[in-house]
């Protein structure tokens, strides 16, 4: 289409457009446009609003950008456009279904990369509301109806949502929903293509955070599970939940087998006379528990694991670390005295 480019700044790397481009505002994120002028080219996927009006944010630039108004051609990535439409037109579904069937309000709406966040006041958490609503979102799919955009000659008091302009700009979906919107919408509801909530979850007291997806991302969300799940099960060698509670039994078990291996590991150093035992391929809440035992029988042990930290227990544990002190080592404790001996002593 062509365009106007207002101005560029290359020290904020933003720029200003005139062109039938959506800005974004409202929860959407704006188009992703691409600008051709004489010698110079622009892409940018971000704006930002300030007192100035709305900048595009530079992502890419070429060529000499004149700081003057100049014809350009703007293009739009068309499907990413397509993409947000279905979420936000889904939106609008969404948000009148749930105030029509359970009274619950629509706030704090927003289109991420990957899914969109709503937020719904006074919700419940009964999952089988949340399956009846993306079924009947579903079903206003399936009946392709026209979504009408208009700018009212009044201030309408039968909108979901008013704007507070004197003049809203209405979107309509005939017997679903009618709501002053300024974002980009399909233009009937078919092209939406499907929807589905992919989470449910309580924000706080007075919030329920839905995440859905409509559209063209759901097969790209779809994609990235099934290759999620191939990484998994290429990982594990198997099926990912098999193999996850095999790996959980396995685990038990060891720490059964760990268990009795301490026990048989306490009674031999309980019985030795050797004190110091160092380089002990143990963690430390094993060495507490021999040094606590050892302790028990009035036995001194001296317990340093690989890592360099170490367990003191029995009658003379206050000497042993004094010795452990002077060499560096940090720690203290009642009873059984633990710490870390200094590394250059390692
Ligand atoms: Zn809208």
């Amino acid at each position: 289409m062509k365009g106007k480019l207002l101005s560029y700044d290359h020290e904020r790397a933003v720029f200003q457009v005139e062109a039938d481009v959506y800005e974004g505002g409202g929860g959407q994120p704006p188009d992703r446009i691409k600008v051709k002028g004489p010698g110079f080219y622009l892409e940018s996927d971000e704006t930002l609003k300030d007192n100035g009006g709305t900048f595009w944010k530079v992502k890419k630039v070429s060529g000499e950008v004149p700081n003057s108004e100049v014809e350009v051609d703007v293009t739009i990535d068309e499907l990413w456009r397509l993409e947000v439409s279905q979420q936000h037109t889904a939106q609008h579904i969404f948000s009148a279904l749930a105030e029509q069937l359970y009274g619950w309000p629509s706030e704090g709406f927003a289109i991420f990369e990957n899914e969109s966040k709503i937020e719904l006041l006074g919700a419940d958490e009964d999952l089988e509301k949340y399956a009846k609503l993306e079924q009947q979102v579903n079903e206003v799919v399936l009946r392709r109806i026209p979504v009408r955009v208009y700018v009212s000659e009044e201030a309408n008091n039968e909108l979901r949502k008013s704007s507070g302009y004197e003049h809203p700009r209405i979107v309509e979906i005939e017997g679903i929903d009618k709501c002053a919107c300024g974002g980009t919408h399909v233009t009937n509801t078919g092209l939406i293509g499907g929807f589905a909530i992919l989470k449910v979850e309580r924000k706080n007291t007075r919030y329920v955070r839905v995440l859905f997806a409509a559209g063209i991302r759901l097969g790209r969300i779809a994609k990235t599970y099934i290759e999620r799940e191939q990484r998994l099960k290429n990982l594990l060698t198997g099926e990912v939940e098999e193999r996850v509670y095999q790996l959980l039994e396995q685990k038990k078990q060891l720490e059964v087998e760990k268990k009795n291996l301490l026990e048989l590991v306490k009674v031999q150093m309980g019985q030795s006379s050797e004190v110091l035992w160092e380089n002990l391929p143990l963690d430390m809440q094993s060495m507490k528990q021999i040094a606590s035992y050892c302790k028990g029988i009035g036995k001194d042990v001296v317990l340093v694991n690989q890592e360099g930290y170490f367990a003191i227990g029995g009658p003379h544990a206050d000497v042993h670390f004094e010795e452990f002190k002077q060499r560096g080592a940090t720690g203290g404790g009642k009873g059984i005295i633990t710490g870390k001996i200094a590394s250059a002593s390692k």
